[in-house]
């Protein structure tokens, strides 16, 4: 179960924000004729907290390019050598 709030409201939560735990897309569902219960569509997540959608997208920028510098100073160390795509790097970073 996720967050109870005006339909209208969810909405719009719906089109700007992600989960805050797995920064999964949310989903609005009619509860009854005004209210909306909004959850997170990952059914592996729990979370009931929210983020801006631009917040994530911030995140994840600055999270690949750490990914990036990291692998550059210490790749050969830390096996990182062969080209990976960056939805296996951020895999790798846990998210
Ligand atoms: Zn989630």
């Amino acid at each position: 179960m996720g967050t109870r709030m005006r339909y209208d409201i969810a909405m719009k939560m719906e089109r700007d924000y992600v989960c805050a735990v797995c920064w999964g897309r949310l989903e609005a569902s009619h509860v009854d004729e005004v209210t909306s219960d909004l959850h997170c569509v990952n059914p592996d997540c729990a979370g009931s907290g929210f983020v801006t959608k631009r917040y994530a997208e911030k995140r994840r920028d600055e999270a690949t390019f750490e990914y990036m510098e990291v692998k550059k100073k210490y790749g050969e160390q830390l096996g990182l050598t062969k080209p990976i795509s960056a939805e296996q790097a951020m895999k790798d970073l846990g998210f």
